[in-house]
């Protein structure tokens, strides 16, 4: 029942020395009074620009501690902050600026990632009407682009107290896009309440205290990392940890032993990957204890090589959307270790669940449906779109997922796929995730994706996209003959490709329908 910028207060009282923030790529430290400190310049420095209370104020930038500063500095002052992916180009940052119609954007000079401020020329100020500044993160501010500033951060604290006063736990500090994992990503706004408290129940389920210092490879523009990294960090006094400005397998090895990190998060793919480093051998992981893997599907045999070769004994499993703050369901730390690898654990403290068939009944136990979630982590709405809204959030304010899942006698939830992923075959319903489960049983199999693609005679086919172990001679006949007598022969892929990556968001989800394209050109 706070807001971030209180949190921040608190944390600083009461950690004042503890390592808040590290971000290694960077070589900048903040101890949490440190932090506190600084976002109160951060948040001075907006005032001066004239950001007020529900102003929208962007970030597009790469993981980095001023991306940290802005967050809490927009909280602190009431402003919406509007998280731009750092994989956007010219076209979707136009859109997403004017959409939400940015004031101020905070942006990186010149990052390893990409030249930000070439593509803001390339837009021009004239395609950008509601844009008055921007600010720069980084060493070297230029001449540029609209008055181009970095902050004037002299200290102003009545300025500061007058802004921070009146400002509710229920006021929206946030537009969130969505992966894009499906389409077009989509703007969730979220409040203080949202997002403060899902990082403080998450964090609880993993024990986070000041004792910890969590790795966070994951975007710090998603939920994944500005929520379940930031704010669980802020919520019980861990450090956060940023090895890089983006995911890197070798930083992340890097940092958890220069750092003696004792969480770690990704996504199954980055795990996948770390897992993959010659150097895991020689690296001390020692330290490791807990982490969450989230958003997509985690297969078993990626969580067991997690617990036996990371050592992170007490990891866990977190489901959740963008829309909902993400979690709502989470594996605790002492669940059985069959439910920890293979469910996606029980329903948040205050948060509620139903499985819903077709019609909108609620399901039996064991019976398959549509997730959906009720209960302070639902968003608002989608920004200035109430009929999407609409579509997701029904009037008893039961958020639909788009996902299918199972939930059994105790509690537990599995997620069976996205209803979009379905693939329909002659009339038989095909769920890639357990092919995909299946496929990574094989030896020398690192990563599998199945999708259906169109077909004239079957309506749907099923295709699979592998990716070797260790660049291990692999090819589609393995597969193949993997599959043949071991899972009914309409879920043998008709097309099997061996390739070296996948179609990708930056929170490192395999887009399927960006596969199915290219798939669908190839075949003509
Ligand atoms: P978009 O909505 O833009 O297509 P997205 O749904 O991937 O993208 P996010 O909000 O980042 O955007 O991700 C939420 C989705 O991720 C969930 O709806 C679900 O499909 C998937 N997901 C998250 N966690 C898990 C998990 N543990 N197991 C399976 N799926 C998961
Ligand atoms: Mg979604």
């Amino acid at each position: 029942d706070t807001t971030i910028g209180e949190a921040l207060r608190l944390a600083a009282s009461r950690w004042p020395e503890g390592l808040a923030l590290a971000s290694r790529h960077q070589g900048l430290r903040f101890t949490w009074a440190e932090l506190d400190a600084a976002v109160d310049r951060t948040a001075t420095g907006l005032l001066r620009l004239g950001v007020r209370a529900g102003d929208r104020v962007g970030i597009w930038a790469p993981n980095c501690a001023e991306w940290t500063l802005i967050q809490f500095a927009t909280a602190r002052i009431g402003a919406i902050l509007v998280t731009i992916n750092p994989a956007y180009r010219v076209n979707e940052v136009e859109y997403a600026l004017n959409k939400v119609g940015c004031s101020v954007l905070v942006t990186a000079v010149r990052f390893k990632s990409s030249d930000y401020l070439g593509m803001l020329r390339e837009i021009g100020a004239e395609r950008l009407p509601q844009l008055r500044h921007t600010v720069t993160i980084g060493p070297d501010a230029h001449e540029g682009f609209l008055p181009w500033h970095t902050l004037d951060v002299s200290p102003d604290a009545d300025a500061l107290a007058a802004a921070g006063a009146g400002l509710g736990p229920d006021d929206a500090i946030n537009i969130q896009f969505t992966s894009g994992t499906t389409g077009f990503p989509k703007g969730a706004t979220l409040t203080h309440r949202n997002i403060l408290n899902n990082g403080y129940f998450t964090g609880q389920t993993i024990a986070l205290s000041d004792a910890d210092r969590i790795c966070i490879p994951v975007p710090l523009y998603h939920c994944f990392g500005m929520v379940l990294g930031n704010m669980a960090a802020l919520t019980s006094g861990a450090a956060m940890v940023y090895p890089g400005e983006a995911f890197d397998p070798a930083a992340v090895l890097q940092a958890v032993e220069a750092e003696g990190c004792t969480a770690l998060y990704g996504v199954p793919t980055m795990f996948i990957a770390v897992l993959g480093q010659p150097a895991l051998e020689t690296t001390d992981v020692s330290t490791l204890r807990t982490g969450i893997m989230a958003g997509s599907p985690c297969p078993v045999t990626v969580m067991r090589e997690v617990i036996g070769r990371l050592g992170m004994r007490e990891v866990t499993i977190g489901y959740g959307m963008t829309e909902t703050s993400p979690l709502t369901t989470q594996t605790a730390r002492n669940d059985p270790l069959e439910e920890r690898v293979s469910t996606v654990g029980r329903v948040h403290p205050h948060a509620e669940a139903k499985i819903v068939g077709p019609d909108g009944q609620t399901m039996p136990i064991g019976q398959q449906g549509e997730y959906c979630s009720r209960g302070y982590a639902v968003m608002l709405g989608y920004w200035d779109d109430p009929a999407k809204t609409a579509e997701a959030i029904d009037a008893e304010g039961w958020m639909h997922s788009g996902d299918l899942a199972t939930m059994d006698a105790n509690g537990y939830v599995r997620i069976t796929g996205r209803i979009k992923d379905m693939i329909i075959r002659g009339g038989e319903n095909i769920y890639p995730r357990e092919i995909e489960e299946f496929l990574l049983t094989h030896p020398h199999v690192a990563d599998a994706q199945v999708f259906g693609i169109s077909d004239e005679k079957f309506g749907e086919e099923v295709c699979a996209w592998v990716i070797s172990r260790n660049g291990a001679a692999l090819e589609a006949e393995h597969i193949l003959e993997h599959c043949r007598g071991r899972i009914a022969h309409y879920k043998v892929p008709r097309y099997v490709r061996i390739v070296e990556s996948f179609a990708m968001t930056v929170t490192g989800k395999a887009q399927k329908f960006e596969m199915r394209r290219m798939m669908e050109a190839e075949l003509g």
